[in-house]
């Protein structure tokens, strides 16, 4: 085991859907020279490998169901161990989901001889979060979404940039999202209570605009990464 991967920093980004976590991930990854890890990504990255791990995805892929645990365990570590830039280390966003994944990555990160430094939640409240997603079009011609609510288009059913069709995605309906979010909190409640456990539990009132929610998220790190170089500076 190389000494580089013993000074690493494991951050996880945990939150609802629609509650802005791609968008801090991606922010607080660029800032302290993480790792962004991204499960679906790091499965279609190794199966366009083609490595022996790759082939084993692809075969999951290819039946249309999902690769079991602890393949995707194995992908994980691979993405870990790949990591040969001098980063900081790595920035977990939308994994662990649960229990089981939460110890299947405290496993691996032990076999590499990373800890998990902090457990970052963005919290948002239940009807903001309906607002977000439950009022959520898309274009048929350019993706591009709006929000009813709170990013209305001119016409609901044409798109300001392209004129393209507006509609709403199955997974994007009320009772769809309710279900969602629903689904969401049974699953991380216990995951909340076992960061918490662990004393790494961070909440972030996310509820707020993006640019004051990175300032949140940086007075948690900054403390973090004092002691290692911060690869976005210039000399
Ligand atoms: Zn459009």
């Amino acid at each position: 085991m190389s000494q580089r991967l013993i000074e690493q920093k494991v951050v996880i980004l945990l939150g609802p859907p629609g509650g802005g976590k791609g968008t801090q991930a991606e922010k607080i990854a660029r800032q302290y020279g993480l790792l962004h890890i991204d499960t679906g990504r790091a499965l279609r990255a190794e199966q366009a490998s083609g490595s022996e791990l790759g082939l084993k995805v692809q075969s999951y892929m290819e039946k249309g169901v999902l690769a079991p645990f602890e393949l995707v365990m194995d992908v994980i570590k691979a993405a870990l161990l790949k990591e040969t830039s001098n980063g900081n280390g790595f920035l977990f966003d939308g994994f662990p989901r649960n229990l089981t994944q939460a110890a299947g990555l405290e496993r691996i990160l032990q076999e590499l001889s990373l800890t998990l430094d902090a457990a970052l939640y963005l919290k948002m409240p239940h009807d903001i979060l309906l607002d977000r997603l439950g009022f959520r079009l898309t274009c048929k011609q350019c993706d591009t979404k709006f929000n009813l609510k709170l990013k209305p288009p001119q016409n609901p059913s044409v798109c300001d940039l392209c004129s393209g069709e507006l509609f709403q995605r199955s997974d994007d309906k009320p009772e769809v999202i309710e279900n969602r979010l629903k689904a969401y909190t049974e699953e991380t409640s216990p995951l909340i209570e076992h960061y918490t456990t662990l004393g790494v539990l961070q909440t972030l009132d996310a509820n707020q605009p993006i640019e004051v929610v990175f300032e949140l998220a940086q007075t948690i790190l900054n403390p973090l990464f004092s002691q290692l170089p911060v690869t976005t500076q210039k000399d």
